[in-house]
């Protein structure tokens, strides 16, 4: 079986957002949905400042929390990524929470991420991003050759930026998504050892194993109380924040 990879290459990223647009074009996403966020912040110190680009999309992690968690199977590995059946979304929101990197969000009741655009790459297409990235900032392949190349690139910057690495080689199992930082993953918004949240690890260790004895009648009604609970957590929480935020309007027109 295949194990495929991106790679982002920060030193070519230019921060155009074409590979948001593109995205967002190729899986036809609703105006308020976006699977890439490309932001521009500052690094180093006066007086030497340089211009930079964090993005925030998927890991596609090998340890994926997301998938770990789901009770439907809307979320699973394929060839080392991590794809999306939305139709067997229950939209109860594990995946939001056991995250590492804060990426899933629900949008239209169903879980909203990169699908590794799933039916253009089985069939040996590339990635709508990947195809439209100008630099070449951004790679898709076989994930060996993925981290060898990356490997090359950070030789070659290396006398610029004595602190580039890269992020993603071996973390959580080997990550999906493989960046070249030009500096500390600190700098980009990123954990330097991202972890499985705790509670996961609690769920599958203690509380997974002493449910085998139930009956799958229990284990049924059990997991669909869960996902309605849960749902209905998630709708309260909305409702509120919808609240707040009229509240704070209606303050803001006084
Ligand atoms: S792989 Fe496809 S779905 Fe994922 S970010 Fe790129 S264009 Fe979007
Ligand atoms: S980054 Fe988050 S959403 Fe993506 S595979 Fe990893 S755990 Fe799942
Ligand atoms: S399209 Fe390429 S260069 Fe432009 S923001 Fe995306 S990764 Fe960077």
């Amino acid at each position: 079986m295949a194990r495929y990879a991106f790679s982002l290459d920060l030193d070519r990223c230019i921060g155009c957002a074409a590979c948001t647009i593109a995205c967002k074009t190729g899986n036809d996403l609703a105006d308020n949905v976006r699977y890439i966020a490309v932001n521009k912040f500052m690094r180093g110190h006066i007086p030497n400042l340089f211009g930079s680009f964090a993005h925030h999309r998927c890991f596609h992690c090998e340890d994926a929390a997301c998938v770990q968690v789901c009770p439907t199977g809307a979320l699973s590995k394929w060839n080392g990524l991590t794809v999306v059946d939305a139709a067997k979304c229950s939209a109860c929101g594990y995946c939001t929470d056991a995250c590492p990197f804060k990426i899933p969000t629900l949008a239209a009741e169903h879980v909203s991420k990169c699908i590794a655009c799933f039916d253009q790459v089985s069939e040996g297409a590339m990635p709508w991003c990947v195809q439209t990235c100008p630099s070449q900032a951004l790679r898709f392949g076989e994930r060996a050759r993925i981290v060898t190349d990356l490997q090359a690139r950070r030789a070659t910057i290396k006398a610029r930026f004595p602190a580039a690495r890269l992020y993603g080689e071996t973390e959580l199992g080997g990550l999906g998504l493989i960046m070249l930082l030009l500096d500390q993953p600190q700098v980009y918004g990123l954990p330097e050892n991202p972890q499985v949240p705790l509670t996961l690890t609690v769920w599958q260790r203690a509380i997974q194993p002493a449910s085998v004895g139930l009956s799958l009648t229990a284990l049924a009604v059990t997991g669909a109380s869960f996902i309605i609970a849960r749902r209905q957590h998630l709708r309260e929480h909305a409702r509120n924040h919808q609240t707040e935020s009229l509240d704070q309007i209606g303050k803001d027109q006084k």
